[in-house]
């Protein structure tokens, strides 16, 4: 059994459809990229998985568990954790605020989040607004593991990072994935997304395109469904 299964997935924006048929598998331990060009549908397909984004049509399962419609708490209780795009942390709570704020039980501890970002350690009593953006980006990623999600999304994993920086995220997933966590992730830089993942999606139009290996994704389907 996937841990998760989206089919046939339709959501709206009001009146206005922007997803068109979905579909989309993470097993257990798997690393998969979402992919598509800008307004193709990753953040909306992200926002149904979580609950922010209402399905209208198609199936949304976590172990098996229909979620589509579901409230985002309860999905978040269910075992999913998100970095969201922009990263959103509490401004106003330390780093350590911030972690202990979205605590639950599990394996990640402070003390695992320190050994994988050694850096926010440093940062522990620091509010989140004064760190820079490849720091909050760790804060982001950190809070998500601190809820002990089965599956973490990261949506646009290393938007306006520095490339130094963005490798520290890299390295921090592939840590991850090693350790058998299950990573939905979208990024822009294909370069670095592709070699991290196991499978790849690509959305076209609200509508999944391709799905496959990340070397059966040729130049020509990239040129295609992710040229600029
Ligand atoms: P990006 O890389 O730019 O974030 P994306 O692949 O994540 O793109 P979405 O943000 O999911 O794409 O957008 C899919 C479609 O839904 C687009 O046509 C977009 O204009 C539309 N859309 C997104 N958010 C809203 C909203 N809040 N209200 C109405 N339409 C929206």
């Amino acid at each position: 059994m996937s841990l998760l299964e989206i089919s046939g997935l339709e959501s709206f924006y009001g009146a206005s459809q922007a997803l068109f048929g979905v579909n989309l598998r993470v097993a257990e331990g798997e690393v998969v990229a979402l992919m598509g060009r800008n307004g193709m549908g990753k953040t909306t397909t992200i926002g149904s998985v979580i609950g922010l984004v209402r399905p209208r049509n198609g199936a949304i399962r976590l172990s098996g568990k229909d979620v589509a419609g579901m409230q985002p708490h309860r999905i978040a209780r269910l075992g999913v954790g998100l970095v969201p795009e922009g990263r959103r942390c509490f401004p106003n709570l330390t780093v350590h605020e911030n972690l202990v704020a979205a605590a639950r039980p599990g394996v990640w501890t402070l003390a695992r989040i320190n050994e994988l970002f050694p850096r926010l350690e440093e940062r522990r009593d620091q509010y989140a607004n004064t760190l820079s953006g490849g720091e909050q980006q760790m804060l982001a990623v950190s809070r998500a593991l601190m809820t002990n999600p089965k599956l973490l999304i990261l949506d646009e994993a290393t938007e306006g990072l520095a490339p130094v920086i963005r490798q520290d995220i890299w390295a921090a997933i592939r840590r991850l994935k090693a350790e058998g966590q299950s990573i939905l992730v979208v990024d822009k830089t294909l370069s670095e997304l592709l070699p991290v993942a196991d499978r790849c999606f690509v959305l076209e139009k609200g509508r999944t395109v391709f799905s496959g290996r990340p070397n059966e994704l040729t130049a020509d389907l990239q040129d295609r469904y992710l040229g600029v």
